[in-house]
């Protein structure tokens, strides 16, 4: 079935324990896209980029099946840039920079290819852009799902609501949850944000997996732990979009599916991690993919005996 992502795609500058990067193709939609490449055919951007934007990229997601008729380039103005560094344990990073560029005016065109989506991920960007682009689908999308941050909560905490009123499914972290909820407990935190829209709703609590709550069901998702964790920029992008990558595959939103693609995501988020920006995210083969799923599956997997 069919996939829209709309967000982020950009340049960014980070800085890791294990080095620093000049500017690199990133951006949420750019995350997303190719993580979900893998699992579905149909797979679209909506974004926009400066005349500074690498025309090599825009074929590689072309190259990864990527519909890009909905990715603008607006040859005058310069590319949404972002800056980040991450501390020693990685879980916590600063944003350095942002310039938002061809993104701070932009207003999203959804081209005819993109109406009649089953799947639509709302990648984090204004919450106010994420309501309106839902508005442009003359049909709603059988599923949509967002991503948003604690800058919108702290600055745009109306209309980030008045979004989450009209969504299938959320995906934030575990602090984002707290703040959003005001609740500390992870559990009541959930409970409260599913009053609030989203029947569904993924809680990433980086290294140490991802909870995936609806009603009154929770499953949870471990993280692997890694030899190597060299850059974890994306990661949350990697893992929405192998989420909702596989549910667009199967065309199946049934819980126990979602358990199935949570852990997927989970797989594709372990590879973005291992390499700078989205350099692992290029080449992946399908035996690797399920190669990882199964470690993640042995990782928590056990018998009873009594
Ligand atoms: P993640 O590590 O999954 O949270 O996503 C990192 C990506 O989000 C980077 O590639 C950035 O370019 C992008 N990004 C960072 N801040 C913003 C923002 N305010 N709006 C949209 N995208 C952003």
């Amino acid at each position: 079935m069919s996939l829209v992502t709309i967000g982020s795609v950009a340049f960014d500058a980070l800085e890791t324990p294990f080095g620093k990067t000049d500017k690199i193709v990133g951006g949420a939609a750019t995350y997303i896209t190719l993580a979900a490449s893998y699992f579905t055919k149909e797979n679209h951007i909506v974004g926009i980029v400066g005349g500074d934007f690498p025309q090599e990229m825009i074929e590689t997601l072309r190259h990864h099946g990527v519909n890009t008729d909905g990715l603008q380039v607006d040859p005058s103005g310069k590319t949404f840039f972002w800056s980040g560094r991450y501390h020693s344990d990685m879980n916590e990073r600063d944003t350095l920079d942002t310039q938002l560029g061809v993104f701070e005016n932009w207003s999203p065109v959804l081209p005819e290819s993109t109406q009649g989506a089953d799947f639509l991920m709302l990648g984090n960007m204004v919450p106010a852009m994420q309501y309106e682009t839902l508005r442009r689908f003359a049909k709603r999308p059988k599923f949509v799902m967002l991503d948003t941050m604690n800058l919108w909560m702290d600055i745009a905490k109306e209309d980030l609501l008045s979004v989450l009123k009209d969504i299938d499914c959320l995906t934030i972290n575990d602090s984002e949850a707290r703040q959003l909820s005001g609740e500390y407990s992870i559990r009541k935190a959930a409970k409260k944000i599913l009053t609030m829209g989203p029947k569904t709703l993924i809680i990433k609590k980086g290294e140490h997996g991802a909870l995936l709550f609806q009603g009154e069901r929770i499953f949870f998702c471990p993280a692997l732990p890694l030899e190597e964790v060299f850059d974890p920029t994306g990661a949350g992008d990697t893992f929405a979009g192998g989420f909702i990558g596989y549910l667009a595959k199967t065309g199946d939103i049934s819980f126990e599916n979602m358990k199935r693609a949570i852990i997927y995501g989970s797989a594709m988020a372990s590879f973005c991690v291992e390499k700078f920006g989205t350099e692992r995210l290029l080449n992946l083969s399908q035996d690797e993919i399920q190669e990882r799923v199964l470690a993640f599956v042995q990782l928590a997997s056990f018998e009873i005996v009594d």
